[in-house]
C-alpha cells in the first residue's frame, strides 16, 4: 500500500490523480492533500478520501473547511509551513507535486530532501532550480518520476528511465496549441478564453496559456535537460497536432522509440503511480484507425518567440531559466487579467531576460527565490510600461 500526499489536489492534475487513486483502493491511500483556491472542492475531497492532513493557505480557508465538518477526521494545517509539513510527513512515501508555478518549489524540494518518491508535474520547480533540485533528490535517494506527458514518454523509452550511452537525441512533441496556424497579427487580438481552449488537452489556465505561446514546450526543454541530464543540442521539438505520440528517444543506431496513447493525463499519472508495475488508468484504448493520420512539422520560432527565448535561456544556463520562468508567470497572470495582450507575454519575458538573465544560478532555495523575486519585480515594471 502506497501512502500519498497530493500537493495541489484541487487542480487538473490533482483531480486526475484522485481519479486513478479511486480505481485502486487496495494500492493507494491518500495521506495528505493541499488546495489554494476552491476550498469547497477541497472539503469534498477530504470527505471522500479522508486524508489525515490537509494544507490550506490561510485561516479563512481553514474556517471554511471546519464549517463543512472537515476538522474531525483530518488535521488542518495553514500557510507555507503546512505545505512543507505534508510534503515531508513520515507517513507518506509518495508525493504528487501538482502545484502550479513557483509556489510549488519549496514543498517539492522539501519532499526531495526527505527522500520521497516524487511524481513531478510541477515543471516550474525544475526550471527554477534544476541543479539544486536534482542534487537534493540524488543525495537523499529520492526517486523522481516525471508526470509531464512528454517526459513520462521519454522515461518510458529509456531503459530504467535513465539516459545510457547510445542516446543521440530526445525529441519532445508539441501540439502547437490553439494558435498553431494563426498569424502574429491575429495573435495580437486573442482573448484569455481563446488561449485557454486547448485543442487536445484539458488543463489549468496557466499551462493552457503556456501551451498557446509554446512557452510550455520551452519550459519542457529545460525540464528534460535536468531530468535526463541531456545537453541542449541533443534536445529537439517537433510539432505534432494530434498529440498521440507523446515524445521520442533516438539512439545512435538510428532506432527511434516513441510512446503513444490518447491525450489523457491519467496515463502518465498511472504509469508513475504504479511504477514499475502497470495499472489501469481508466483511459480508453488508442484506436489508430480512428486517429487515421499522424502529422509532424517544424516549430515556428518566429511566431512562437517564447519557445526561442526558452531555448536561449537553456543554453545560457545560470540565472536565465529562473528569470524566464518568473517573468512568464507574471506575464501570463497579467494576460489572464486582461492587462496585457497575448503577444506581450514574449516581450515581457525577453526584456526581463535581457535585464537579469546573465547572472549565476541560485545555489540554494533562498538564492533561487531571490532571483525569482527580482525577476518578478522587473517583469511587473515592464508590464506597467506596456499598460500605459
Ligand atoms: P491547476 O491550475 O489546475 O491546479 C493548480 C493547483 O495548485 C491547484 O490545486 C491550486 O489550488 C494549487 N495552487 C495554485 N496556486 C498556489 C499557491 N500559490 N500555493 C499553493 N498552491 C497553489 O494546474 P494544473 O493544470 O493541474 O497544473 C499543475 C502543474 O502540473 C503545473 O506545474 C503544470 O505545468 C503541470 N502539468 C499539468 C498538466 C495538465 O494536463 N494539467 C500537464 C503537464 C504538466
Ligand atoms: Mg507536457
Amino acid at each position: 500500500m502506497r501512502s500519498l500526499t497530493i500537493l495541489g489536489a484541487t487542480g487538473s492534475i490533482g483531480s486526475s490523480t484522485l481519479d486513478v487513486v479511486a480505481r485502486h483502493p487496495d494500492r493507494f491511500k491518500v495521506h495528505a492533500v493541499s488546495g489554494h483556491h476552491r476550498i469547497d472542492e477541497l472539503a469534498g475531497i477530504c470527505q471522500r478520501f479522508e486524508p489525515r492532513l490537509v494544507a490550506v493557505p490561510d485561516d479563512a480557508a481553514a474556517q471554511r473547511l471546519i464549517q463543512q465538518g472537515v476538522g474531525s477526521r483530518t488535521e488542518i494545517l495553514v500557510g507555507r509551513p503546512g505545505l512543507v509539513q505534508i510534503a515531508t510527513s513520515p507517513d507518506a512515501d509518495t508525493v504528487m507535486a501538482a502545484i502550479v508555478g513557483a509556489a510549488g518549489l519549496a514543498p517539492t524540494l522539501a519532499a526531495a530532501r526527505a527522500g520521497k518518491r516524487i511524481l513531478l508535474a510541477n515543471k516550474e520547480a525544475l526550471v527554477m532550480a534544476g541543479a539544486v533540485f536534482v542534487d537534493a533528490a540524488s543525495s537523499a535517494g529520492a526517486e523522481v518520476l516525471p508526470i509531464d506527458s512528454e517526459h513520462n514518454a521519454v522515461f518510458q523509452c529509456l531503459p530504467l528511465g535513465r539516459v545510457r550511452a547510445g542516446v543521440r537525441r530526445i525529441v519532445l512533441t508539441a501540439s502547437g496549441g490553439p494558435f498553431r496556424q494563426m498569424s502574429l497579427e491575429a495573435m495580437a487580438a486573442v482573448t484569455p478564453e481563446q488561449a485557454c481552449r486547448h485543442p487536445n488537452w484539458s488543463m489549468g489556465r496557466k499551462i493552457s496559456v503556456d501551451s498557446a505561446t509554446m512557452m510550455n514546450k520551452g519550459l519542457e526543454l529545460i525540464e528534460a535537460h535536468y531530468l535526463f541530464r541531456t545537453p541542449d543540442h541533443a534536445l529537439d521539438v517537433v510539432v505534432h497536432p494530434q498529440s498521440i505520440v507523446h515524445s521520442m528517444v533516438e539512439y545512435d543506431d538510428g532506432s527511434v522509440l516513441a510512446q503513444l496513447g490518447n491525450p489523457d493525463m491519467r496515463t502518465p499519472i498511472a504509469h508513475a503511480m504504479g511504477y514499475p508495475e502497470r495499472i489501469d488508468s481508466g483511459v480508453e484504448s488508442l484506436s489508430l484507425i480512428d486517429v487515421a493520420r499522424l502529422d509532424f512539422e517544424a516549430p515556428d520560432y518566429d511566431r512562437f518567440r517564447c519557445l526561442r527565448l526558452a531555448r536561449a535561456a537553456l543554453s545560457a544556463e545560470g540565472s536565465a531559466p529562473c528569470v524566464l520562468n518568473a517573468a512568464n508567470e507574471v506575464a501570463v497572470d497579467a494576460f489572464l487579467d486582461r492587462r496585457i495582450r497575448f503577444v506581450d507575454i514574449a516581450d515581457v519575458c525577453e526584456s526581463t531576460l535581457e535585464a537579469l538573465g546573465d547572472g549565476p544560478a541560485g545555489e540554494c532555495l533562498d538564492s533561487v527565490m531571490a532571483i525569482d523575486a527580482e525577476a518578478r519585480g522587473a517583469a511587473t515594471h515592464r508590464i506597467a510600461e506596456l499598460d500605459r
